[in-house]
Order: C-alpha cells, then structure tokens, then sequence
C-alpha cells in the first residue's frame, strides 16, 4: 500500500460532498480513543476509553465504542462513509501482523473484518503513528510540506517518515520505529519488543512506570510520576531527565540522517511538557544542527486528536479513489 499524502489531499478535495463523515479510531496501549470526523478533519464527537488488557478484549471494545458512535451519527440523519482505524502495531493490508507486549495477543485480532461486518460500511487499518502523520501532512504542520518527521511518545515509541508526500512504510511495514533504535543511555533495560535498551525502553510511558516501580517498590502511573517530578522528587526526575534525553539523541540522529522540513511530536507523553521537552530541546538544539541550522521541532496541541483524525481521513481518502480520478504525483514509482 502506497500512502501519498498529496494524493489524498487532492482526493479529499475533490471530494463532491463535503459533508461527508467517518468514525476514527485510535488503539494504543493505553487509551482507546474513537470520534466522529468530518472531511474538513473537525471532530463533532469523540470518545475515550483505558484500552482492554488483551487483544479479544480490545477488539470487543473497539466494536462497542465504533457501534455506539455509528449510532450517534444515524440519530443526527447524518451517514458515515467509512470507518479508519489507527492502531498499535504493525498492519499490513489492513492485517496486524505483529504487536509487541504493549497489547498482548493483538496481532491477528479480525479488526478490520469484524468492523466492517458490523457497522456496514468500508473500513481501513492502518499503524496509529502512520495515522498521526497523515493528520499532519493533511491538515497539520506538515501540510504541503516534501518532508516531515513524525514521533508519537504514549505507552511506546513511533515514529512516520514522509518524504516527497509519501510515507514511507519500508519492505516490511517497520519503517519509524524509532522506540526500536538502541539507545545511547546503556542501563540494560529490557524493551517490549524483547531487545535489550532500546529508546522505548527509557522514553516510553509504561516504560517508565516500569522502571520507577523497580527503583521504588511501587506501582505508580505517568500522571503521578509527573506530579512527583513537578514536585521535586529525585527518582521522578531523573527518569524524565533520561527519557528526553534518549528521546533527543534519537531525534537529533534522524534529523542528521534525513534533514527534514520539520520534526513533530505527539502522544500521551507530551501531557509532561517542559519536563520531557526540555531535555529533547536541549539535544536538538546543540545535536541537529545541519550547516547551522536548526531544525523545527513543533509538538501538536493537546486535544488534536491527531491520530483519531488521521485514519478517519485516510479512510475518506480511500473511499473517494473510487469516486474521484486518481492522479499520481511525479514521484508515483510503477510497477507490474
Ligand atoms: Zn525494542
């Protein structure tokens, strides 16, 4: 699957109505988030719910929370065209293919099939941080923009890369996975994935809580880490510390390695702001620095809904290739 990001914005422009709607959905490791969402990438409604602890359960909660949003929008007179999901994960054709231990047994959950049987109308699934960046290209910093390098920061770490407008998935669906690059801060700390310090591993909420609990002897959540570290606690802090750190350090390497127009952070984590920022700021600004300059880091507002957004517009998109004549870009790579 090609995502082209400039196609889908001629897509949905020419889109011949634009009161059309889908229900997005987000599925990360700890929340569920889903909304309705128009062709302009305005949430009417949305939802919010702490994910289910394996993947069945997830996937029966993600029918419940898509069902009851379908009818919300039937009890307006208003129809749904198609249903886009983002999700933990690496997805192929729609398919997870894999999922680490930040949702145990959710690779080769039937979401999509099992969605679209029950709400009736087309569903598309794709990676929840490849969502995220189409959001931004479509609507956000990114719009109209060759290049753009996007980093979401929540129970895990991922990361999208779009360049010439088109995201840039890899042989095989892995590409961004910025939580998977081994750290520079060597503690031997075990990753999701089953590697051994990786960036998620330092910078990843459940992560972090993981390591907070190991020094402290406690089960604390981010939140409460957060107000911990806000007021003056040492282990707090210095967990936070390291993880902007980490995360800087791997960011500044992407910036050297792609020189992209622009770096954007989103996720639960960026809640912490200054306290995980600062350090990220910090090793951008005296790491990333090509021919002297700096490259923007921007982090998207609070309430966005960045990947809730992104997939019901990718939906859209694909629903439209069938309405509207598709016009590759310059950069379409054929093949037979
Ligand atoms: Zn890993």
């Amino acid at each position: 699957m090609m995502i082209d990001t400039f196609a889908m914005q001629n897509l949905l422009k020419v889109d011949a109505d634009s009161s059309r709607i889908a229900i997005g959905m987000d599925i990360g490791g700890t929340k569920l988030e889903a909304a309705i969402v128009t062709l302009s990438g305005d949430v009417i409604e949305s939802v919010k719910v702490p994910t289910a602890s394996n993947g069945p359960a997830v996937l029966a909660q993600a029918i419940a929370v898509a069902t009851n949003l379908k009818s919300i929008v039937n009890s307006r007179g208003m129809v749904a065209a198609a249903c886009g999901v983002g999700t933990a994960g690496v997805v192929d054709k729609n398919a997870i293919v894999s999922a680490n231990s930040l949702i145990p047994g959710w690779a080769g959950q039937p979401l999509q099939a099992e969605l679209e049987s029950r709400l009736g109308i087309p569903t598309h699934v794709i990676n929840d941080v490849y969502a995220v960046a189409i959001r931004e290209c479509l609507i956000g910093v990114g719009r109209n923009q060759p290049s753009t390098f996007v980093t979401a920061v929540g129970t895990g770490v991922g990361s999208a890369l779009v360049l010439n407008g088109k995201l840039w998935e890899g042989e095989h669906g892995l590409a961004g996975s910025l939580g998977h690059i081994p750290s520079m801060v060597r503690e031997g700390r075990a990753c999701a994935c089953g590697a051994i310090d990786h960036v998620e591993s330092y910078a990843g909420g459940r992560a972090i809580e993981k390591e907070f609990a190991k020094r402290c002897g406690r089960k604390v959540k981010m939140p409460e880490i957060a107000a911990m570290a806000r007021s003056g606690d040492t282990i707090a802090n210095q967990l936070l510390d390291t993880a902007g750190l980490v995360l800087g350090q791997a960011l500044a390497s992407v910036a050297a390695l792609i020189d992209p127009k622009c770096v954007v952070l989103d996720g639960g984590m960026m809640a912490l702001g200054d306290l995980l920022l600062n350090p990220v700021r910090e090793l951008m600004k005296r790491e990333a620095m090509i021919s002297g300059l700096a490259i923007p880091l921007s982090v998207t507002p609070t309430g966005t809904h960045a990947g809730v957004v992104g997939a019901a517009l990718h939906a859209l998109s694909q629903e439209n290739t069938h309405n509207a004549p598709y016009e590759p870009s310059l950069h379409d790579c054929k093949t037979t």
